[in-house]
C-alpha cells in the first residue's frame, strides 16, 4: 500500500517537473470582459463571477441620450424592465454575482440573470431584500455589510466598507435602506442605495479589487495591495481630494488598473464613447502616469475579452 501511494506520488511529481520544465504549469490567466459601468465578467478556469452586471443600458432621462437611439425612453418612476434578450446573448453562465450597492445601474440586472444562472449574489442587506422581491431564493444570497471575509474554495472575497460616489457636487447622500422586503416590481427609483461595499477577490494567481463607486475609506484599504485595481473614474471623483493620488498610494500602486465607471450607459454598447474616453479616461491616464509611472492602465472596451496574466506570491 505504502509503495504504491509512493509510486502514485513519485509519478505525479515527475509529471509536475516535467510540466515546469516545458513551460506549461498553473498558469491560470484571468479573462475579463467589460459590460459597462461598473460591470464585469471574470473567467478563472470553470469559474465565472459577474459583478455588477447592468446590460439593459436603458435609455433613461436625466443624462446624455442619443437621438440614433430608437428605444423607447425610460423615466425614474417607471418600473424597469430587463433587457433580456441582450442578457441571453451574452451571459450563458455565472456562479457568483458581486454587487457594490443597489442603484439600478448596479442591480437592476441582477435578478434576471440570478433567477437564469441560479448564481449565487453577495451583496448588502437592501441589495438581497431586493432580490427577495424578485423570488430568488435565501439560499442564492449572501447578506454582508462590509469587514466579511469568506472562502469559497476556488476563490474568495474580502468585502470592503466603503461610500458611494459624492454626486450632486456633494449633496448627494441617501441612507434609506430596505430591511424587508420591498413591494414587487420596482419602478427605477426605487433601487436606492443602500450603503456601499468594495471587494477583493482572490483568484488562485491574481487578486482584483473592485470599485463601484468614485469614493473610497481610505483607512478600510489600508494593507489591501491587489494585483489589480478596477478603479471607478467618472467625474465625480473630481470631488475627492487627491483621488487617484491617494487611492493607488493606500493600495500600493497596484500593477494594472483599469478604469471603470466612466461611460455613458444610457446607449447600447456599439455607440460611440469617445466624449466619454476623452473627458474622463485621459484625464485619468495623466492622474496614474504621474503618481504611478510603472503602472500599465487598460482601457476596457465594452465586451471585448482581455487577459490578466498570472501573479506570482
Ligand atoms: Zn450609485
Amino acid at each position: 500500500m505504502k509503495w504504491k501511494l509512493c509510486i502514485r506520488y513519485g509519478v505525479a511529481a515527475a509529471a509536475f517537473w516535467v510540466g515546469i520544465l516545458a513551460g506549461k504549469v498553473a498558469a491560470q490567466e484571468l479573462e475579463m470582459t467589460y459590460l459597462g459601468t461598473a460591470g464585469w465578467k471574470m473567467n478563472s478556469g470553470s469559474l465565472t463571477i459577474l459583478v455588477d452586471p447592468y446590460i439593459s443600458r436603458l435609455k433613461l432621462k436625466g443624462g446624455p441620450l442619443s437621438p440614433e437611439d430608437t428605444r423607447k425612453v425610460y423615466e425614474r418612476t417607471d418600473v424597469f424592465v430587463s433587457d433580456t434578450t441582450l442578457i441571453d446573448s451574452l451571459i450563458d453562465k455565472a456562479d457568483f454575482i458581486l454587487v457594490h450597492h443597489s442603484h439600478f445601474d448596479h442591480l437592476s440586472d441582477v435578478p434576471y440573470i440570478a433567477r437564469k444562472t441560479g448564481a449565487k449574489v453577495i451583496g448588502t442587506e437592501t441589495t438581497c431584500n431586493i432580490l427577495r422581491a424578485y423570488g430568488i431564493p435565501n439560499d442564492q444570497l449572501y447578506t454582508v455589510k462590509g469587514g466579511e471575509d469568506y472562502t469559497f474554495g476556488t476563490f474568495s472575497v474580502r468585502v470592503i466598507p466603503s461610500i458611494h460616489s459624492a454626486l450632486n457636487g456633494k449633496h448627494y447622500f441617501n441612507s434609506d435602506t430596505y430591511t424587508d422586503v420591498p413591494d414587487y416590481p420596482l419602478q427605477i427609483a426605487d433601487f436606492v442605495e443602500g450603503g456601499s461595499l468594495m471587494f477583493l477577490i482572490r483568484f488562485p494567481q491574481q487578486e482584483v479589487l473592485t470599485m463601484g463607486s468614485m469614493n473610497y475609506v481610505e483607512r478600510e484599504l489600508e494593507g489591501v495591495h491587489p494585483d489589480v485595481l478596477l478603479a471607478g473614474v467618472n467625474l465625480s471623483r473630481l470631488e475627492i481630494y487627491k483621488y487617484t493620488e491617494r487611492l493607488l498610494k493606500t493600495t500600493g500602486y497596484p500593477s494594472i488598473v483599469v478604469p471603470v465607471h466612466w461611460d455613458n450607459y444610457r446607449v447600447p454598447y456599439h455607440f460611440s464613447q469617445e466624449e466619454a474616453i476623452r473627458t474622463k479616461v485621459l484625464p485619468f491616464l495623466e492622474e496614474v502616469r504621474a503618481v504611478a509611472p510603472q503602472t500599465r492602465v487598460i482601457v476596457p472596451r465594452h465586451l471585448e475579452l482581455f487577459n490578466i496574466p498570472t501573479f506570482d506570491e
